[in-house]
């Protein structure tokens, strides 16, 4: 991304926990940018409850909001809660499809000083590509009772012939949508990333043994991108990788490999053998699941970082929500925050900034002074609140710099 010398980056802190971790996020940002000879003009942006205190009792996502993302290109906020009655189903989801930002990045790799219930935490460093605008999420059913859904049931039992799987009674219907265009942009945005990354492998992550028109559908359209969309010696789409051992495929030096794998066996073998994996590539039930999954084998919500990317844009979020409970207490992990903005760094190309992020973060955990989340799995480790451990993060910024 070409970036001004001082760019403008928009911020919301969010909603609950956004309220203690926004802030502590944006002083540490801030001061990994100042280390490294970069300066941000920070533009606070509001959203949730912020933008209703704001702009009236109606306005949950403001213009001016969208606005500012949209031209400044990247972006970092804070976890929403959406209220019900909102006319949506989730602010989050609504700023993703206002702004196109179709790919959710989630890096999962091991922090020193985490406890983690992985047999080779060392190994695992993943980043999965969840698609972020389609699938059974895209919010297309319809309610057991209502007119709609007896109209799709006829539909399906008289026009298609299954009617020896929908049981009398109530019934409620789901569309799992997966287009041609969705799909390959995703895995597109997973093969530029891991070239650029010097990563070895894109791994498709579908059902297709079952849902063929769908998830197999998935697989097949990314298979084509790595085929025909890349130079062989780039990229080397690996042939009937679902079914046969890739280790004896020749690949040519450098390459990127694509393969396939069945989502199901894919849970284990992201458990089993988390140094196989490299970047996944999904749709977005698969993706939700999985990057759950492998952010719990490296030490759970408070550390787990993540990124919207679409349209030549980043907004960066922690994949964590706003926590109610814990909300205004200076007690909530700002890790999750601060290294999703490590990602946002890696976006505008400031990575000595975005590697500073990491290493104090790791540095600040391995001295096992912490906050609760973490605290509690450490063994005599040290309770902080947040602002507490976030100022032990700008100090390690200033020391390692
Ligand atoms: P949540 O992620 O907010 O919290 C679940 C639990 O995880 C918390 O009770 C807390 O114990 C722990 N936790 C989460 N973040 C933490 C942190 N930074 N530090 C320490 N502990 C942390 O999930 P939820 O309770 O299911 O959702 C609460 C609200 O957040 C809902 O309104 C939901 O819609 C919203 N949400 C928003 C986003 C988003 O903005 N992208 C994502 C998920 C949920």
């Amino acid at each position: 991304l070409d970036v001004p010398e001082n760019p403008v980056i928009p911020i919301l802190h969010g909603d609950g926990i956004g309220r203690d971790v926004g802030p502590a996020t944006q002083k540490v940002l801030t001061a990994a940018a100042e280390a490294t000879g970069h300066e941000i003009n920070w533009m606070r942006v509001y959203a949730g409850q912020a933008a209703r205190d704001r702009y009236g009792e109606d306005v949950n996502l403001p213009d001016d909001t969208v606005q500012a993302i949209r031209e400044h290109r990247v972006a970092i906020k804070g976890p929403l809660t959406t209220p019900v009655g909102a006319g949506y189903r989730s602010l989050n989801v609504a700023l993703r499809q206002t702004l196109d930002l179709f790919a959710n990045v989630r890096p999962t790799y091991y922090l020193d000083g985490v406890p983690s219930p992985m047999k080779s935490p060392e190994e695992m460093d993943m980043v999965t590509f969840r698609e972020n605008t389609e699938d059974v999420y895209a919010g297309i059913e319809w309610e057991a009772g209502t007119e709609e859904v007896e109209q799709v049931r006829d539909f399906v039992e008289d026009e298609m012939g299954f009617d020896d799987v929908m049981h009398d009674g109530p019934i409620g219907i789901g569309i799992k949508p997966i287009t041609e265009k969705g799909s390959k942009r995703l895995v597109r945005e997973a093969i530029d990333y891991a070239i650029e990354n010097d990563r070895d492998k894109v791994t498709l992550v579908h059902k297709g043994n079952i849902m063929k028109f769908t998830e197999g559908q998935f697989g097949e359209w990314g298979m084509e991108v790595a085929e025909e969309e890349y130079p062989d010696e780039e990229v080397f789409a690996a042939p009937d990788s679902l079914w046969e051992e890739q280790d004896e495929v020749d690949i040519p030096e450098d390459a990127v490999m694509v393969e396939e794998r069945l989502a199901d066996a894919m849970l284990q073998w992201m458990q089993l053998r988390t140094d196989e994996f490299d970047v996944l590539a999904m749709p977005n039930l698969n993706g939700d699941y999985l990057s759950d999954a492998a952010g719990a084998q490296i030490g759970g919500l408070g550390i787990a970082p993540g990124a919207n990317f679409g349209a030549g844009r980043c907004l960066a979020e922690p994949v964590h929500g706003s926590a109610p409970k814990r909300a205004g207490q200076d007690q909530a992990n700002p890790s999750a925050m601060i290294l999703s903005g490590r990602l946002m760094f890696e976006y505008m190309g400031w990575d000595d900034a975005a590697t500073l992020i990491r290493d104090a973060v790791e540095e600040s955990i391995s001295a096992g002074e912490v906050t609760y989340d973490l605290e509690r799995q450490i063994e005599d480790g040290v309770k902080l609140s947040t602002t507490e451990f976030a100022e032990n993060i700008v100090e390690n910024i200033e020391d390692l710099a």
